[in-house]
């Protein structure tokens, strides 16, 4: 399994539909897709989806992962200029 090169933890990467692959943590989650929704979920055929991670489970929209950068402790190497104040 790849390894993150920010932090070291595992990651599986998933090509998604515009045919990028996209570093994502290897445990599957449960999402509840909404338009407005804050979070990103990557489907295992490779869509991305505005979703949000708690809802009803008899309502839950289906299993997807999560993208790595939004889980990373070292993410601000891989956004130059983020926002997150996590740049050293
Ligand atoms: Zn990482």
């Amino acid at each position: 399994m790849a390894k993150c090169r920010g932090c070291g933890k595992e990651i599986i990467w998933i090509k998604t539909a515009t045919g990028k692959a996209m570093p994502c943590d290897p445990e599957p989650v449960t999402y509840w897709q909404t338009a407005g929704g804050k979070r990103r979920i990557v489907t295992p055929n490779g869509e991305v989806i505005a979703c949000e991670l708690d809802g009803s489970p008899d309502r839950a929209t289906g299993i997807g992962y999560i993208p790595h950068w939004a889980t990373c402790p070292a993410a601000g190497r891989f956004h130059k200029g983020g926002s997150h104040g996590m740049r050293p």
